[in-house]
């Protein structure tokens, strides 16, 4: 195997290039648009830099936000600091910048659209809309919109959510979370470098009546949305089930990124899980098991272990996070009060949105933590007032 192709540019498809390039395969890369501004919130988690410290260690503009407000109708608000900050780029930034990285590395980049490939033999044709390419194996990084029907995760609605929003003029240093009543959802107000981007993504609902709840509460917060720039697109949110059959890989191609379904349901977080799905392709594909069939084993059995499984228990999570009940109130609801109360909740939750909480052992911690965070709450609500003082 010498010739790979790679079908896609953004953070999957420009870092599976830099790697295999690196160790010397002949990489052709393939996007319709290159660098370009991927309607995203473009945040990286501490779980990603630390991983990856080039996505922190370099001159691209961002910026790094150490605070986020969680807010739910009637729970008011709830301030997490964040002992790791929440890193924002640009798409376009981070995507050029891991694009130039794949280039130095070696990689033929090409501005085209793949329209189609076929088998020929054990290798490929490509047809683009430059012309014809031929290559030996295919990692397909097309995104969430794969054109290309045969390869990648075969996504069915309820395997996605819609994710728009307007991009504002504006500016805040925090981080806002906003989650209305029957929503698998949420809304968010990023603070970007020179605008806020503010979107609301949701499961199992018209994207005409998300863009309705959107422009009701940018009403209510005084935010002028109309005349601003829209965005909208497609979010992978895999149903529980549907992780069981992924189609992650087959005969001659390996999917990362958003072309596999590799987003957490629970967050919407995706830039991680694009990069990491693409270093363990391309360590599959370079490893040393003689088989095709053995590297595509490979990276089935890595992807699970490293954090399919995880986003599987996210998935089935999400809806009883987003619509559960706990308490006679919203799960989400609770969970903004709690967070604002108690100290040892606040920790949790700051865990969970800096990557360093797994969903496997969340409901332990929680458990363990359920007395002294019921306690904080009392304490908090004034109950100590109810305790006798030691007289001294
Ligand atoms: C509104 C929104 C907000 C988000 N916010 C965050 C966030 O803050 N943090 C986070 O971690 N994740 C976020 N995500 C998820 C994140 O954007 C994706 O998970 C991530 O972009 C996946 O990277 P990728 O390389 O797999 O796909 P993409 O970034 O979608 O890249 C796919 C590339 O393939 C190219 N392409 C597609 N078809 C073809 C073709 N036929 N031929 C040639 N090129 C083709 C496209 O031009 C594109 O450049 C968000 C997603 C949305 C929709």
């Amino acid at each position: 195997m010498k010739r790979v192709a790679i079908l896609g540019g953004g953070p999957a498809g420009a870092f599976a290039a830099e790697q295999l390039a690196s160790a010397g395969l002949q990489v052709q890369l393939f996007d319709e648009k290159l660098a370009w501004e991927k309607p995203c919130g473009g945040g990286l988690t501490y779980k990603a830099y630390h991983q990856y410290p080039f996505l922190i260690d370099n001159s691209t503009p961002k910026r790094f936000v150490t605070e986020t407000v969680l807010s739910a109708p009637g729970a008011g608000e709830a301030c997490l600091k964040l002992d790791d900050p929440l890193v924002i780029y640009s798409r376009l930034d981070l995507n050029r910048m891991l694009l130039e990285r794949a280039e130095r590395a070696g990689a033929q980049i090409e501005k085209a659209r793949v329209r189609e490939i076929s088998r020929r033999g054990s290798g490929w044709d490509l047809r683009t809309s430059s012309g014809t390419a031929p290559a030996d194996f295919c990692i397909v990084a097309t995104g969430a919109r794969n054109p290309l029907r045969d390869v990648g995760t075969e996504m069915r609605p309820h395997d996605t959510m819609s994710a728009l929003g307007y991009y504002v003029p504006g500016d805040q240093d925090r981080i806002d979370i906003h989650f209305l009543p029957r929503l698998e959802g949420y809304i968010w107000i990023f603070p970007r470098c020179g605008h806020l981007s503010i979107g609301i993504c949701g499961k199992n609902e018209p994207a005409a009546s998300l863009r309705q709840r959107l422009e009701r509460f940018m009403t209510e917060r005084g935010i002028a949305w109309k005349g601003s720039a829209f965005y909208s697109h497609l979010l992978p949110s895999l149903d529980a089930g549907s992780w069981h059959n992924n189609r992650v890989a087959g005969e001659g191609w390996m999917a990362v990124g958003d072309a596999a379904g590799l987003v957490d349901p629970l967050t919407g977080e995706g830039l991680y899980y694009a990069i990491r799905s693409a270093d363990l392709a391309a360590r599959a594909l370079l490893a040393e098991v003689g088989e095709v069939a053995g590297k595509l084993r490979q990276y089935r059995e890595t992807l699970r272990r490293d954090f399919a499984g995880e986003l599987e228990l996210g998935a089935r999570l999400a809806k009883r996070f987003f619509v559960g009940r706990f308490l006679c109130s919203a799960v989400t609801a609770r969970m903004v009060q709690f967070t604002r109360r108690s100290p040892r909740f606040s920790t949790i939750v700051q865990d969970l949105f800096a990557g360093r909480q797994p969903y496997s052992s969340l409901k332990c911690r929680l458990l363990r933590n359920l007395n002294g965070s019921l306690y904080d709450m009392g304490m908090s609500l004034g109950f100590s007032r109810l305790v006798p003082r030691k007289v001294t």
